[in-house]
């Protein structure tokens, strides 16, 4: 039980990688606030599923509402996460959307909807949550960023943009927190298999399975795993890295 004792915020955790990350965590002994959007359609049946899993297992968890792309419903999140556990050591920028097309036919509410959510989100999220790891002189703060902020992608530049967006941030911010001893990390997937990357043509899979030397496409779990160990403390030294995990599609 490697996170006995640690209050987790897995933001976007009633899906997909969130998910796994969330049960991954409270697997691990942490108590973990999982984080949905109230947005039609509602997936709050979906977040509260994972709390019952985790707590029929023997965690400790429960849903906390908000829209990551409004500051003052982040702040009640965080607060709402402080009050209930008394502290905040672990944060996970999960949550994220893509809306997908080429430059020329790319709208400004488009760009604009998933910048907002990926990486002014995690902006939002990490500012809020940081304040109580900065008393608590202890923190860990992991995004989840994608090879295409690394590499791009065409018809993907809003998405390119918010996850190397990311990447610079946790750069940043590592080196503004590494003396409270607060670490800052980011994660860079590959094709992991979830509702966004079920909704491409089997074509555009199957070309992008191509790519990856480890022949098989990535669940959520392989990143769930990195995730836990980023939170550990045998992560201690490790600061304002992004990590990739992509079967060596991209190294
Ligand atoms: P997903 O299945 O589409 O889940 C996205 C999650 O984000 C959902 O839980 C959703 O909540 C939440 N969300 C969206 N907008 C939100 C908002 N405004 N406030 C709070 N939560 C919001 O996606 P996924 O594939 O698991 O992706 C998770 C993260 O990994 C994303 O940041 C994504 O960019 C990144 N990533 C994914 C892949 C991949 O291949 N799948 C690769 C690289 C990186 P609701 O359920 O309430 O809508």
């Amino acid at each position: 039980m490697e996170l006995e004792g640690k209050v987790s915020l897995v933001t976007g955790a009633s899906r997909g990688i969130g998910r796994a990350i969330a049960l991954k965590l409270a697997s691990l002994g942490a108590m973990v606030a999982v984080n949905y959007v109230e947005i039609e359609p509602s997936n709050r049946d979906d977040a509260g599923e994972v709390v019952q899993s985790i707590v029929d297992a023997g965690g400790k968890a429960m849903p906390v509402e908000a829209d990551i792309r409004n500051s003052d419903a982040v702040k009640a999140m965080v607060e709402q996460v402080a009050e209930k556990w008394g502290r905040i050591d672990i944060l996970v920028n999960n949550a994220g959307i893509n809306k997908d097309t080429l430059l020329l036919r790319m709208s400004d509410d488009d760009w604009d909807a998933v910048i907002e959510t990926n990486l002014k989100g995690a902006f939002l999220c990490t500012k809020h949550a940081v304040r109580h790891m900065m008393k608590q002189q202890w923190g860990r703060v992991i995004s989840i960023s994608s090879v295409v902020g690394r590499v791009g992608n065409a018809g993907q530049c809003n998405y390119a943009a918010s996850k190397g967006g990311i990447i610079a941030f946790t750069k940043s911010v590592a080196r503004e927190m590494g003396s409270r001893n607060i670490t800052v990390n980011a994660i860079a997937p590959g094709f992991i298999v979830t509702d966004m990357t079920n909704r491409l043509p089997q074509e555009t899979r199957d070309g992008l399975l191509s790519l990856i030397p480890l022949a098989r496409l990535g669940q959520p779990e392989d990143v769930a795993e990195l995730v836990a160990f980023l939170a550990s403390e045998k992560a201690g030294y490790i600061t304002g890295q992004v990590i990739t995990i992509d079967g060596g599609a991209f190294p």
